[in-house]
């Protein structure tokens, strides 16, 4: 299959940008892009992007697909007092009335909600203990509908007792042997967190992920929980724990990284793991504010996810920089260049993950392209695509009009192309509904 986009603003946020462009996608990869109109392919479907801005697609390095059901969810009590309780009073009682149909359902709903902020991959941490065995399959097949790529992991946790642990943990073996394909599925093993992890527990979960050769995918340090625990059961905190169990190498995410010491933060540096900051999830979650420019001065490689807090990347990394300054009390923190070293270890994420090089518009990356419904109201350049970007997601909310992912176009002119969306939304409508009832 060949695409040709053609009259496009075309620009990735490394360096390339033409007022005047286009791009030539062959099967699952940029062929050619540059300035000026587009050379005649023979056979090639022609998309004119009317002088709309083309980039390459976002990837979401921390999601909750299972949270997708979750919107206007009534709940009888909900007075949390600490992060514990914000998991014993929602999230905790929502993951358990997940069936398969649910966790199908929240997947459809996820992955629609991606596509339309402009994200073609993701990394998907999953939890629904009444009915694990299975569950990343029906994600799977949700994420293929829709036509995203997706790394999948199950949440292994003791709060269930040994059984669901001992499910949590084959559900990641099964995946990772029978359902991962090469560019579009991958696996990690999935941890809760340390706090709800005994050293039996984690030491089950390493020799399963060893054999498989798998990175984690991990809670880390995210509540005052974690430390409290780790210093209490272990008597170190929580990185360290970790490390016994060889958790925080590269090939791991270790998500928000917000209650750590500064001695955990050279740790970390050492181990080579990558932390996924998730601001607006911690902002709701009155949990803290990750110390994410300490931790880039150190080395540590830093991506940027939602948390299931939504699937809109650019808001997510203006509010990065929005929670920096707040913090710090410093406007000048969180500048371009970290910013954008944040979202280059998405690409590598994704890179390392499916294979296939992305986040750039330039021969033999990924076809993983989106044109924006965003025609600049000022002049633009490749230094300046970054604040488009941004400040059009705030201001003027810029969604995507077309979306293809790995050449094939999944949304289409405002239109999912890989099933009936408005189906599919009374699906999962009802499919919420039961769910509720059963919480
Ligand atoms: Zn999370």
């Amino acid at each position: 299959m060949m695409h040709v986009i053609t009259s496009a603003r075309v620009g990735d946020l490394f360096g390339t940008y033409w007022e005047s462009g286009h791009v030539v996608l062959e099967g699952d990869r940029i062929a050619r892009a540059g300035p000026g109109p587009a050379p005649d392919v023979p056979g090639a479907e022609v998309l004119d992007a009317g002088g709309r801005l083309v980039t390459p697609g976002l990837v979401n390095a921390h999601a909750h697909l299972y949270s997708a059901l979750a919107r206007g969810i009534p709940l009888r009590r909900f007075d949390p007092t600490s992060f514990r309780e914000i998991l014993e009073q929602l999230w905790w009682k929502l993951d358990r009335a997940l069936d398969l149909d649910g966790v199908y359902h929240s997947g459809v709903v996820g992955a629609l909600g991606h596509l339309r902020a402009g994200v073609t991959a993701l990394f998907d941490h999953h939890a629904s203990p009444t009915a694990i065995e299975g569950s990343l399959s029906q994600l799977k097949r949700a994420l293929s509908e829709v036509g995203l790529r997706a790394d999948l992991c199950y949440e292994v946790t003791d709060r269930g007792g040994e059984s669901e642990r001992d499910e949590g943990i084959a559900e990641n073996v099964r995946f990772a042997r029978e359902g991962r394909v090469p560019g579009f599925f991958s696996a990690h093993m999935g941890l809760h967190a340390s706090f709800t992890l005994s050293d039996e527990t984690l030491g089950r979960a390493r020799a399963a992920a060893e054999e498989l050769g798998l990175g984690y995918h991990v809670h880390l340090a995210e509540g005052k929980e974690d430390p409290i625990d780790a210093l209490q059961k272990h008597g170190v905190r929580t990185a360290e724990r970790l490390d016994r169990f060889g958790v925080l190498g590269e090939g791991s995410l270790l998500v928000h990284g917000i209650q750590l010491s500064g001695a955990e933060v050279e740790f970390l540096a050492a181990r080579g793991g990558t932390v996924v900051h998730n601001p607006r999830s911690n902002m709701n979650n009155a949990v803290g504010v990750a110390p994410v420019p300490a931790m880039l001065a150190k080395g540590i490689r830093v991506a940027l996810g939602t948390d299931g807090f939504g699937s809109d990347l650019l808001t997510e990394a203006l509010t990065a920089r929005l929670l920096a300054h707040h913090a710090s009390g410093d406007p000048t923190s969180l500048p371009d260049p970290q910013l954008l070293a944040l979202l280059r270890e998405n690409y590598n994420l994704a890179e390392r993950a499916f294979g296939v090089p992305m986040g750039k518009i330039a021969p033999g990356f990924a076809a993983d392209v989106v044109v924006w419904d965003y025609v600049p109201p000022t002049p633009v350049d490749a230094g300046s695509l970054l604040s488009h970007l941004l400040f059009g997601s705030i201001s003027e909310g810029i969604r995507p009009r077309t979306v293809l992912v790995a050449g094939v176009p999944r949304f289409r002119d405002g239109v999912v192309t890989g099933l009936d969306e408005r189906a599919a939304l009374a699906a999962a409508a009802q499919a919420a509904r039961a769910l509720w009832g059963r919480i």
